[in-house]
């Protein structure tokens, strides 16, 4: 039968930018096209996005693209992709409004077909017959895919948990993976691997209301500022709930939350009477013990709503000893430093704060070893790759895999950019499609360059000094002294006194290489950089940017 090739363009090795490509001889159907957040090695970079070249080179075959559910890892460089490829994007009505936002706000909505698919639901794309099951997770209406490729199904888990008690009654359907494993049999399981290295399981997103309940009960009198992750609707649902029960009213705090919350409202997904929502500039005609302010901000992110208040620079709110904080959510690993200062912040402006350390604020929305366990034991695959998780989460995977009885040469561990080919007896690694330096957004621009990166950390750890030399080409000599200016090195006064010696020194330096006639601008730069970047290192010890110029008049 035909090979079919499965290219894995982000997700395996980090999570975030998840996106792959199924392939066959004259289609591809892409399954997310999500973005990452970066981490303290790419200051300055917003977003990183999937290496979408090897996508591109083959616009032609693409047929269309699956979002398995609505968070950016999965749906946030879906704006990329549609800049230069028109194509159908299918998905779940809460997860195409998600997109549909996103791509309104880039204008790029002309660029495609948003086609809705509901629970138990088969259609085909291009050649491919796709059935998608519900699936539990921390935003609503995820799905799973099952997809039939010429080399029988490939399902892909999308991230998971099995919720037990689901807010939405909407339980995984792990009866029709069995079903699926039975006939006509799994061939390829792709399989969410974020929480593989953790044992037990996952508790329940119903568990989460009572301890909110308890939270708004010792904290009666305040004013409550309740943050989740916006797309989390069912949290935000429980929220909610537990703030009406207690004769509250409900407003927002932050774009997101109230774009995504009536979005919610609209598609029915979220009930909440407008009777029960106040605008957030009419709160302060109410007591403090008759709000609850649902916010965005949990990861303490620069210009989030909560992260500004803690400041007081919220034009909203301003914190003080009438509020309690809840942080529903779990910092992110790389946001914990920041999370930290922004509960300081809060808690010197005389709020209390409650976050995840304090029980049951907050549950995962990925499935630990046990849920792992029940779906690969219902899907019983024939081949399994590890999918969304960092390196040691898939190789966690792999173990639990062969634990539950999957032989070792049955499962593959790729990482991004890793091309796999199914054929009727094999999975096996073909080629890595993708150099590995991720395109990366900062600001309105696309970059690819990297190494703007490691400049970025000499300049936020030690600074610049700058070399600039004039010379009189006529005469062959330095004219006047060579300006040096600094940044960020040494305090001022220090600079000031060092920048005079160090102008002697490049005068002297450049002078004694222009007795060379042939001294290239190149070589003069050099030499600027050598002897400044010298005599800084050993005046302070310190090894800032050094920056020559070399100017010839
Ligand atoms: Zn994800
Ligand atoms: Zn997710």
């Amino acid at each position: 039968m035909e090979k079919v090739r499965i290219t894995f363009l982000g997700g395996l090795g980090d999570i975030g930018r998840n996106c792959a490509a199924i392939e066959t001889q004259s289609q591809i159907l892409i399954l997310d096209c999500g973005q990452l957040f970066p981490d303290e090695f790419m200051p300055g970079a917003n977003s990183v996005l999937p290496d979408l070249t090897y996508l591109l080179d083959r616009k032609e075959k693409i047929v269309g693209c699956i979002t398995t559910h609505a968070h950016e890892d999965h749906i946030g460089a879906l704006p990329y992709l549609l800049e230069h490829v028109e194509l159908p994007i299918y998905g779940s009505s809460f997860t195409l409004g998600m997109v549909k936002n996103r791509l309104e706000e880039r204008q790029l909505l002309d660029r495609c077909d948003l086609i809705e698919v509901n629970d138990g639901e088969k259609i085909s794309i291009g050649e491919f017959a796709c059935e998608f099951l519900p699936v539990t997770h921390s935003v609503p209406s995820g799905l799973i895919s099952a997809i039939e490729t010429p080399q029988g199904l490939i399902v892909h888990s999308s991230d998971f948990k099995l919720d037990l008690d689901p807010i939405d009654g909407r339980l995984t359907d792990l009866n029709r993976i069995a079903e699926l494993s039975k006939n006509p049999g799994i061939r390829l399981l792709l399989c969410d691997s974020t929480n593989s290295d953790m044992p037990g399981s996952t508790i329940s997103e119903s568990d989460i209301g009572a301890s909110l309940a308890s939270a708004f009960q010792s904290h009666k009198d305040n004013r409550i500022i309740a943050a989740c992750f916006a797309s989390h609707i069912h949290r935000v649902e429980q929220i909610a709930e537990t703030a009406i029960n207690d004769g509250r009213k409900i407003s927002t705090l932050g774009l997101s939350m109230k774009k995504n919350l009536s979005l919610a409202r609209k598609l029915g997904i979220l009930e909440i009477r407008e009777e029960h929502i106040v605008d957030i500039e009419d709160i302060r005609n109410l007591p403090p013990n008759e709000v609850c302010i649902i916010s965005t901000g949990t990861q303490a992110e620069p210009r989030s709503a909560l992260a500004m208040a803690s400041t007081g620079e919220s034009r909203w709110i301003s914190i003080g000893e009438q509020d309690s904080v809840i942080l529903s959510s779990r910092a992110i690993p790389g946001n914990e430093e920041r999370v930290g200062r922004m509960i300081n912040n809060l808690m010197r402006r005389g709020a209390s704060v409650l976050h995840a350390d304090h029980l049951g604020l907050h549950t995962s929305g990925h499935g630990k070893q046990e849920e792992l366990r029940a779906l690969h034991q219902a899907a019983n695959p024939e081949w399994f790759v590890p999918v969304h998780g960092e390196y040691r989460h898939l190789v966690a995977h792999k173990d639990l895999a062969i634990e539950i009885g999957l032989s070792p040469e049955r499962i593959l561990l790729a990482t991004d950019g890793d091309q796999v080919e199914l054929g009727d007896n094999k999975l096996e690694l073909i080629e890595k499609v993708t150099p590995g330096d991720y395109p990366f957004v900062q600001g309105r621009i696309l970059e690819h360059e990297h190494h703007i990166f490691s400049d970025r950390r000499i300049l936020g750890k030690e600074g610049c000094v700058i070399a600039s030399v004039q010379i009189c080409t006529k005469e062959n000599r330095v004219l006047g002294d060579p300006s040096i200016v600094s940044k960020g090195w040494v305090n001022t006064q220090t600079a000031q006194r060092l920048e005079n010696e160090i102008s002697h020194a490049v005068k002297e330096g450049v002078e004694k290489a222009l007795l060379n006639e042939e001294a290239s601008n190149e070589y003069l730069e050099q030499r600027v950089r050598r002897v400044t970047g010298g005599l800084v290192n050993e005046l302070t010890g310190r090894r800032p940017m050094i920056v020559p110029i070399v100017r010839k008049v």
